[in-house]
């Protein structure tokens, strides 16, 4: 459905910060991208939204083809409409608005009132606790409720496939845990979902198939179950290092510069 194809992304004149990424998401299930801070997994959201220019970067080259239709440098009004929709890191909600207007404006683009009435019946039965505030400012609600309203808004728009920027970002275990659930369900009723996680574990759980990013490299990827059980994830991504060979690493040279 998604074909990333040796993607360059670079932000002004700085030397590119992915270099030839290349990403495939198939017309179902959940794909993970993982990655440690600085990764580039942020850029290549925003590359794939068309929202790069935004930030002062630009795709230097390579291709995004979605559903066979080239996406690399479009703008991000021409990728919504073509059914690719991002929710971005950060919880971005209308503040002043209510539950119910934050979720109209998700579905701005769709045409039938009908649908936009059986779209939010189908986000509310996802979400009950939205509906339960759905006249509550969105600045009021908790920040595990502004993360189900901002893909719930994203859900409205009924998109092809959804983009997923860190949606685990600062919440509590529990919410963390929801936050899977939902991804989970967002897939079983047939929306395929690209998810960038810093929470390789919550990431790993949900995902049939993942990517880790590497400074703008993909340095592994395959069966999300496959990853979860390969060392070199387990020891860098979901903490499970060897406690002996971490404190050998750390301690050889510490105590060499203390003995010296
Ligand atoms: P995080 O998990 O911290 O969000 P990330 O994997 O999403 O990290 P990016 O935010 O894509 O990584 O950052 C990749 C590189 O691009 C970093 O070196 C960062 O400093 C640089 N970068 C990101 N945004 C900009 C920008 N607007 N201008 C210049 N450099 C940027």
């Amino acid at each position: 459905m998604l074909d990333i194809e040796g993607l360059v992304v670079r932000y002004g004149a700085r030397e590119p910060v992915l270099h030839g990424v290349s990403l495939e998401v198939a017309e179902a299930g959940v794909v993970a991208l993982l990655g440690a801070n600085g990764a580039g997994k942020t850029s290549l959201m925003r590359a794939v939204s068309g929202t790069l220019p935004l930030h002062g970067g630009s795709v230097a080259a390579g291709s995004i083809r979605f559903l066979g239709q080239e996406f690399a440098g479009a703008n991000p009004a021409a990728v919504v409409t073509g059914g690719l929709v991002q929710v971005p890191e950060g919880r971005h909600v209308f503040g002043a608005l209510t539950v119910d207007e934050n979720l109209d404006a998700g579905a701005i683009t769709v045409r039938s009132r009908e649908t936009r009435t059986r779209t939010r019946g189908q986000v509310f039965e996802m979400f009950p606790r939205l509906a339960e505030r759905r006249r509550q400012r969105a600045g009021t609600l908790s920040g595990g409720e502004q993360q189900m309203l901002a893909i719930a808004r994203a859900l409205m728009s009924q998109p092809k496939l959804l983009l997923l920027d860190e949606p685990s970002l600062g919440l509590a275990p529990l919410l963390v845990k929801q936050i899977g659930e939902t991804v989970r369900e967002i897939s079983r009723d047939g929306v395929p979902v690209l998810l960038v996680e810093q929470n390789a574990a919550m990431a790993l759980s949900v995902a049939h198939r993942a990517y880790v990013l590497e400074l703008g490299r993909v340095v592994l990827s395959g069966p999300a179950e496959e990853l979860s059980r390969s060392d070199e994830v387990r020891r860098l991504y979901l903490g499970e290092d060897d406690t002996e060979d971490a404190a050998r690493d750390l301690a050889v040279p510490e105590l060499a510069r203390w003995t010296a």
